[in-house]
């Protein structure tokens, strides 16, 4: 990455750039190239149509660390783990 160059990263889904700033705020996940909005979206899916941030319910797949997917497979395994225990702590609020 070229010195000085202010928004170096790009969300491989919505295409947006971002800074590094974004990334040290927690809006931009460099290991997958992804940024926090998308993430959400993703959550936001039902369950059906992405597991992704999501626990595991009825019939689907969600997070697991005992499935070998979740645990050294998906690339947005300790994204998704962060969203799922995320997820978990605004229920109990
Ligand atoms: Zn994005």
């Amino acid at each position: 990455m070229p010195r000085g160059e202010k928004r170096s990263f790009e969300c491989l889904l919505c295409k947006v750039k971002y800074s590094k700033h974004s990334v040290e705020e927690g809006d931009f996940y460099v290991a997958t190239s992804i940024c926090k909005s998308c993430y959400r979206r993703m959550q936001e899916l039902p369950a059906s149509v992405s597991c992704f941030g999501k626990l595991p319910s009825k019939g689907f797949h969600g997070y697991n660390s005992h499935n070998l997917v979740c645990s050294s497979v998906c690339p947005d395994r300790r994204v998704c783990l962060h969203f799922t225990t995320n997820r978990k702590l605004k229920r109990t609020k």
